[in-house]
């Protein structure tokens, strides 16, 4: 039910934690966007075009900002975080920042051996979360990185023998996909690793490429079947909520209209410490001057983060909550944070 270093009496403590923070309206996720540089070309974000020289004013440590928010779940994300050399560095830090969290990185995965992957293990990460978007070329043509995909799943079983638990694949559901989301999940089955799942959108830099059409939206609707079927069947190796998976078809067919919650429960901190309420806007203040974000009138998007936040503690939850799969996150254990960890700027 717990990755190993988790043990069952984790789970109320977390819970009491998570509602402190929902009381107290702090965040339960924070994002660490440690670099904005980027090795992949992925046509769908610009962070690859951040100048290498943007290395020189990225901060050395998040371990203050991370103590003062006193987070439930925190994220190493980017650009690609496994740029940063002194990555085990800031994860050890913070590890020691902050006492009761779970921390995940998001990684396109392209230089994360499995021995990479072991000591920022040690250093405190307990998830990995490693976008994969295609089993196949695909992928590797979409992220510019030759032997993406290949490689992926050469480390991944790597991992796993070496006692590393916490795999996770970063999905996103887009135009050219839709045939890859069910062999993706039966592949991190078979591998003990997860998926979460978060719908593209155009937010990022305005390429609609991945933008699903008015004519697919059967096969879209099919699919979620499809998917939800396999989650009432085998829960806990697709992670994200019933309900999340639910709306995608709803905000595909433009009918979401609710306000968007982002800042409230998730928020972002650039390499230089200064907040965003959501990957895809600007930041707002330094996080020495951090201040509580409201709901906002904006529907851009239907990341994961978004989404999940919005959803409602069902029984479904609860059995996703009790799943037992060989590499379960604890993550599945925080209502409302589920899916934060899916959608950092390292998609
Ligand atoms: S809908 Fe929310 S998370 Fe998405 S871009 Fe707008 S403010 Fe950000
Ligand atoms: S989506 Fe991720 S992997 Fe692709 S360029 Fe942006 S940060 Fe890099």
């Amino acid at each position: 039910m717990l990755t190993r270093e988790f043990k069952p009496w984790h789970v109320p403590v977390f819970l009491v934690k998570y509602a402190y923070l929902t009381a107290t309206r702090r965040p339960v996720l924070v994002h660490f966007e440690v670099t904005m540089r980027c090795n992949a070309h992925c046509s769908f974000c610009d962070y690859w075009k951040t100048d290498p020289s943007a290395k020189a004013s990225e901060l050395v440590s998040f371990a203050d900002a991370a103590r003062f928010f006193n987070p439930m779940v925190i994220t190493f994300t980017g650009g690609e975080p496994t740029l940063r050399r002194d990555l085990e560095d800031i994860v050890s830090a913070v590890n020691k920042a902050v006492r009761l969290k779970y921390m995940t990185l998001i990684t396109h995965g392209g230089m994360l051996s499995p021995e990479r992957g072991r000591s920022l293990w040690k250093a405190g990460i307990n998830q990995f979360n490693i976008s994969l978007d295609y089993l196949d070329e695909r992928h590797d043509m979409a992220r510019g990185i030759p032997g993406l995909s290949a490689k992926i799943m050469r480390t991944v079983p790597r991992m796993r023998e070496m006692g590393i638990t916490g795999v996770r694949f970063n999905t996103v559901i887009k135009r050219d996909n839709l045939d890859q989301l069910l062999p993706i999940v039966n592949r991190a089955r078979e591998l003990g690793a997860g998926v979460n799942f978060s719908c593209y959108s155009d937010a990022k830099n305005g390429s609609t490429e991945g933008v699903i059409e008015r004519g697919q939206r059967q096969q879209l609707e099919e699919t979620i079947r499809e998917l939800l079927a396999f989650k009432r069947k085998t829960r806990g190796v697709i992670t994200n909520s019933d309900y999340y998976l639910e709306q995608i078809p709803r905000y595909v067919r433009g009918e979401i209209t609710e306000p968007c919650q982002s800042g409230m429960r998730t928020i972002h901190v650039d390499p230089m410490g200064r907040v965003k309420r959501c990957p895809d806007f600007p930041t707002d203040f330094h996080w020495t001057a951090f201040k509580k974000y409201e709901p906002i009138n904006c529907n851009a998007c239907y990341y994961a983060c978004r989404g999940e936040a919005q959803a409602p503690l069902r029984f479904s939850r609860v059995q996703d909550i009790m799943a037992s799969p060989k590499a379960t996150a604890t993550e599945n254990y925080l209502p409302g944070a589920v899916g934060g960890a899916a959608w950092g700027r390292g998609l």
